[in-house]
């Protein structure tokens, strides 16, 4: 699923969705980010903030192209999340709604969710079940203490959840949350873990049709590989994986999983960045027919694109009400000038990931891309999705629900196990090897 999307436009199935996700996000977050600042309170977790958009418009909200309802939650606490995971405020907007082009991730998963890339590929959309959605809003103000407490926290960084509704239409839930990849580097192979070997297996015949496939456990162990850190960064990455799993064992959490995306610095960007966004976003490989060009989008921006981002902010938010005062503008286009990005951050400081090392702490030839992913899953519900298959059929599911405590133990001591500098697996072998 990794870097291989198709863009929604106007005749995209979900492209009335999309467009009113990102206007909803655009109308709300700038109103929130255009108040004062201040602290957060106890009452800003339970605070939703409704909008009802229509052709029309009216002084609070600008006109839409379609008729739905809107509505932010906890808008406070996100804006305060977004500060502490040093998004940009005026960059968070520019990448979900400068322009309407998101792309979307191939066909949902199992649990039903669609993913789409904000355009510059900072950001996923994830949409969520409603039961998920009750669950992080139960959960938020433990999470919100964690990240205060864990400013590098290798869970998902939630940056907004939202929902919207169309007339007659479902209501449709969603988070915004930090794409773990980057735009500008190769991810040559992907993991998702989860400790178990239990249906843990991508077919190895299916890679050639889809090399960039996200492989599981099985194809991780079957290859013999390792998160090689040396003994520094080895201790930093464990300690922190062992205080996410506290919490996730704490609050009832299961069926997550550590996605690895890996970038071999000996093999280095094979594409050129213009193919692969044409193949991003436009998988046919016919030419864009978009009046920007769409390479844009895997660059790095430069100065001139920062100031036309800026330019381009400066209407959007005039268009809004209330209108922001002009000197925080100028302070947000500095910043933009300046090109600040996300710095500072233990596991995305080299390139944006965290670079594989030897035992000695010295860099080896790997960068890794690393998170925790799908955290939302609360263990009554495994408990009552594993009930309606076994009610149906008694051998279909491959679901077994662990609780969350095993769950745990299970998935942070697989990943500690194969957490080893070269030097490290190659004394374990000979080790063996004596034996
Ligand atoms: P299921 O419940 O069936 O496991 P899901 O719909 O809940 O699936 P996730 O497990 O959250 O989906 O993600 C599915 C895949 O999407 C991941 O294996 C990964 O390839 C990609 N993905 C998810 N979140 C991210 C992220 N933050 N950054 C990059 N890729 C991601
Ligand atoms: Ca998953
Ligand atoms: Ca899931």
């Amino acid at each position: 699923r990794v870097l291989v999307g198709t863009k929604v436009d106007e005749s995209h199935a979900n492209w009335v969705t999309a467009y009113n996700m990102l206007t909803g996000i655009r109308v709300s977050v700038s109103r929130t980010n255009a108040k004062l600042d201040r602290e957060v309170t106890d009452e800003d977790f339970n605070v939703k903030q409704k909008s009802t958009f229509d052709i029309a418009g009216n002084e609070l909200v600008p006109s839409a192209k379609y008729d739905f309802k809107f509505k932010d939650y906890a808008p406070w606490v996100f804006r305060d999340l977004r500060a502490r995971f040093r998004l940009d405020p005026a960059d968070y907007l520019m990448s979900l709604t400068g322009k309407y082009i998101l792309s979307e991730l191939g066909s949902p998963g199992k649990s039903g969710s669609f993913f789409y890339f904000s355009r510059d590929y900072k950001y996923i959309i994830k949409t969520i079940h409603h039961a998920e959605h009750k669950f992080l809003r139960k959960i938020l103000k433990e999470y919100y203490e964690h990240v205060k407490d864990n400013p590098n926290t290798l869970l998902s960084q939630f940056y907004g959840l939202h929902r919207v509704k169309v007339p007659y239409g479902k209501k449709i839930h969603f988070v915004v949350m930090n794409n773990l990849f980057p735009p500008h580097r190769d991810i040559h192979a992907t993991f998702d873990l989860k400790g178990s070997t239990i249906g843990r297996d991508y077919k190895e015949e299916d890679l050639d049709k889809n090399p960039r496939a996200t492989l599981k456990d099985l194809n991780w162990l079957r290859r013999h590989r390792h998160l090689e850190l040396g003994l520094q960064k080895k201790r930093l990455f464990l300690e922190q994986l062992q205080r996410d799993v506290v919490l996730l064992k704490r609050l009832q959490i299961m069926d997550y999983s550590l996605l690895v995306g890996i970038h071999d610095l000996s093999r280095g960007n094979e594409e050129n960045l213009r193919d692969k966004t044409l193949q991003v976003f436009n998988p046919g490989g016919e030419k864009s027919t978009d009046d920007e060009p769409q390479s844009v989008l895997l660059r790095t921006p430069s100065k001139l694109e920062n100031a036309r981002k800026a330019r381009e902010l400066r209407q959007m938010i005039r268009s809004e009400k209330p209108v922001p005062i002009g000197q925080a503008l100028d302070k947000i286009q500095d910043e933009l000038e300046e090109g600040k990005g996300r710095r500072g951050f233990v596991f995305n400081q080299d390139d944006g990931g965290f670079r594989a090392t030897h035992e000695d702490d010295s860099p080896a030839e790997e960068i890794y891309y690393l998170g925790v992913i799908d955290c939302l899953t609360h263990y009554g519900m495994i408990k009552k999705i594993e009930h309606f298959w076994k009610g149906l059929t008694n051998d279909r599911t491959q679901i077994s629900a662990l609780p969350p405590e095993q769950y745990g133990d299970r998935f942070y001591n697989f990943v500690e196990g194969v957490t080893m500098s070269a030097e490290e697996v190659h004394r374990e072998a000979q080790r063996r090897d004596e034996e």
